[in-house]
């Protein structure tokens, strides 16, 4: 039976590890399939205070994870095929294993969408990335693809043209999901070119290990072309991880889990942590303070419970 079985090891499960194994609560960390989380699709990270020099996403995550480790929480690998929050204690399967908690922090993140293309696929985080905050500063000067027609492409196309010198947002339609507000902005900066009812077809050049470009299409024209670009960011939306607890954990309709304030769910014992809550923020610095605020909870709720 464990105390505190944290699902996720991006920067909230992995902070909350820090908190809870601090606490003496010997927390469990279910790594998940993407095992540090988004951090470890990133390159430097330098907006995550204490770091002036910047940090590697990868070693920053497996920082956390060390310090966690350091205070006795224990990371097992694989990820949470089923949950039954029904009954006391909860109960997880972990690739096949059943484990007992009687709390859990669910931290199990947002994926990124991807377009899916192996060509996108081999070349991220070489000129193709989910996160213009993370990557923007890297394109300084240089020509920026933004792909979506939602709020994200129209925020990020904005807040790229601060670095690169021309950004194209492509959109697949004609008509734009994006708010009136964002999308009159983008609209308004001389650096942002449209290109609508386009679609991309392959990202240039997996032999290089770097973009240099993609092929495009027209869907009314069937027409295609190459266009070169340096950086290819993709902002199509992201995928909440609570497939597995669907039905149990209160969602929005994209699947979200719905707070019930502080780092509470619908469901006594059971906290969130990180961007399986958050599509607003889905930075570092505001997960790793979720994961604090849940293992504080945690906490409390198992001394009020009388553990
Ligand atoms: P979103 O609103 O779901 O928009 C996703 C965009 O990506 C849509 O235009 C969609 O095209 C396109 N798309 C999806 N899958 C695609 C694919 N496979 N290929 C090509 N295009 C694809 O997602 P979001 O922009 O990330 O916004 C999510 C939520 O956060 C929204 O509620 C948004 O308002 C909010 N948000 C707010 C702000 C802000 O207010 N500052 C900033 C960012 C986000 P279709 O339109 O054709 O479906």
């Amino acid at each position: 039976m464990h105390d505190v079985v944290i699902i996720g090891s991006g920067c909230a499960g992995s902070t909350a590890a820090i908190y809870a194994a601090r606490a003496n609560l010997k927390p469990l960390v279910v790594a998940g399939h993407d095992a540090g989380g988004q951090l470890s699709l990133t390159t430097l990270v330098e907006n995550f205070p204490g770091f002036p020099q910047g940090i590697d996403g990868p070693e920053l995550v497996e920082n956390m994870k060390r310090q966690a480790q350091s205070f006795g929480a224990e990371y097992v690998s694989g990820a949470v095929l089923e949950a039954d929050f029904s009954a006391r204690p909860f109960r997880l399967d972990i690739e096949g294993e059943w484990i007992e908690a009687r709390t859990v922090i669910v931290a199990s993140g947002a994926s990124a969408r991807w377009l899916g293309l192996p060509s996108e696929q081999k070349l991220i985080g070489h000129g193709v990335s989910s996160c213009a905050t993370c990557d923007g500063f890297f394109y300084r000067g240089k020509t920026i693809m933004v792909i979506g027609g939602g709020d994200s492409a129209m925020e990020e196309a904005n807040f790229l043209t601060r670095f690169g010198r021309e950004v194209t947002v492509v959109h697949r339609r004609e008509e734009f999901r994006a708010s009136r507000i964002m999308l009159d902005r983008a609209r308004r900066n001389p650096k942002i070119k449209f290109l609508t009812n386009t679609v991309v077809e392959e990202v240039h050049d997996v032999g290089k290990n770097l973009v240099t470009g993609v092929r495009l299409r027209n869907v009314k024209s069937g027409e295609t072309w190459d266009q070169e670009v340096d950086g290819f960011f993709l902002a199509i939306g992201h995928i909440p991880n609570t497939k597995v607890f669907r039905g149990q954990i209160e969602t929005d309709a994209e699947g979200y889990i719905l707070s019930k304030g502080g780092a509470r769910t619908n469901i006594p014992g059971v906290f969130h942590a990180g961007d399986v809550q958050d599509r607003v923020y889905r930075q570092a610095i505001t997960a790793s303070g979720a994961g604090c605020m849940a293992a504080m909870e945690a906490e409390r709720y198992l001394e009020a419970e009388g553990h």
